[in-house]
């Protein structure tokens, strides 16, 4: 095997934590030849292009979570497309490496706590680095319901929209969150009957434009809500679909013919611990800059954002929040205040960014 390269900063994914970190870290002053972000997928930001429907509007106030800018990226809404087209120029324009296709299999701590070292083990090779970003985000562990799913039904049900082609069908989406939203009208707009199974009386957890589009669509008979509605079995029918039994009376058995969960993701706890990070109960146990109780070891982007979940915003601002920690503490480095590109974006489409 070929001696190991050694890099200042691994970080590992390439969603919007890893590439704004990977920005942050160059704009600080860390040699780009010295960063090193890898991905298991074939492109960067898989969950956007993977999830997210096409034509979704990508919200900087996601989930109703005030978007502020701390770093240099920052983005105001915009389509998926010009999304994932302003993370491209990212990396194009810091000249980033990213390895794609390439999955991290072990992180082996070495050094010590003032001078860290990792030895980082992918399926390809290894590499030696300082110090080691995680920010894999929670979309790889989509959060599944608490009963059992007919294996026969692998086909009818889902946890995002892009797996399947539905047209003219009746089918039911579990969540009350933006992503139930999104995916009701996108499903709606292909011509599908949707009906929404949610637990709560109202809709709590939505931006307001995603509130005000399901309740309009629900006014306008395009959508169904089962409001307080709980499920507490999925069985197949005679025609191989999806009956789905509600434990309250008024909503029954119901024949759907396919269900799609949007229940958003989870912290992929064991992973995370196999590669050394501890936690704290159902997170990981990091402080305010995302570093680990290993010194040199940080979380980034949805993994550091807690139970209320994450967004883009709040992933580029971790970024911040981890360089300012490492140009402090581990290398000779100073974080930028010079604001990337987005305000061309903004200007161009005439937006209000967020605050900075
Ligand atoms: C349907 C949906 C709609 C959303 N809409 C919005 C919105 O409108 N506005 C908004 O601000 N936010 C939105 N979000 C949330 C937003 O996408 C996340 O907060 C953001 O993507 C988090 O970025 P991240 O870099 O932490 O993780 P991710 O975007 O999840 O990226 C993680 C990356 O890590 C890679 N990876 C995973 N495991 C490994 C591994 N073991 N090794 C190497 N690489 C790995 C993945 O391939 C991926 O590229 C939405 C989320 C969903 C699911």
């Amino acid at each position: 095997m070929s001696e190991a390269k050694n890099y200042d900063l691994i970080i590992v994914g390439a969603g919007p934590g890893g590439i704004s970190l990977a920005a942050e870290a160059k704009a600080a002053g860390i040699s780009r030849d010295k960063i090193l972000v890898i991905d298991k997928a074939e492109a960067h930001s898989w969950i956007i292009r993977s999830i997210y429907p096409d034509k979704k509007l990508v919200a900087s106030n996601y989930k109703g979570i005030k978007a502020v800018c701390h770093g240099i990226l920052c983005l105001p809404d915009v389509t998926k497309d010009e999304a994932i087209s302003y993370l491209d120029w990212v990396i194009n324009d810091t000249g980033i490496q990213v390895n794609y296709n390439e999955v991290v299999l072990k992180i082996e701590t070495l050094g010590t706590a003032r001078a860290p070292l990792f030895n980082v083990h992918t399926d390809k090779a290894v590499y030696h680095s300082r110090l080691v970003v995680i920010a894999i985000g929670v979309f790889g562990k989509p959060n599944k319901p608490d009963y059992k799913l007919p294996t026969s039904l692998r086909k009818r049900i889902h946890f995002d929209i892009n797996s399947f082609d539905a047209d003219n069908e009746q089918i039911l989406i579990v969540g009350g969150g933006d992503s139930a939203s999104e995916f009701s009208q996108f499903l709606v707009e292909r011509g599908n009957r949707i009906t929404l199974s949610y637990r709560r009386s109202s809709f709590k957890r939505m931006n307001a434009i995603n509130r005000q589009t399901a309740l309009g669509m629900h006014d306008n008979g395009q959508l169904e809500i089962l409001w307080e509605s709980n499920i507490h079995q999925v069985s197949v029918s005679d025609a191989g679909k999806p009956l789905v039994h509600f434990m309250e009376k008024q909503y029954g058995i119901r024949s759907f013919d396919r269900i799609v969960y949007a229940l958003g993701g989870s912290t992929p706890k064991n992973f995370l611990q196999s590669m050394g990070i501890q936690f704290a109960g159902k997170q990981p146990d990091i402080d305010a800059h995302g570093e680990s109780r290993t010194p040199g070891l940080f979380v980034g982007g949805d993994l550091h954002a807690g139970l209320r979940g994450g967004s883009i915003a709040n992933a580029f601002n971790t970024s911040r929040g981890i360089i300012e920690r490492i140009c402090g503490t581990y290398m000779d480095c100073v974080p930028s205040v010079r604001p990337y590109e987005h305000r061309l974006i903004a200007r161009r489409k005439g937006k209000q960014l967020p605050e900075q």
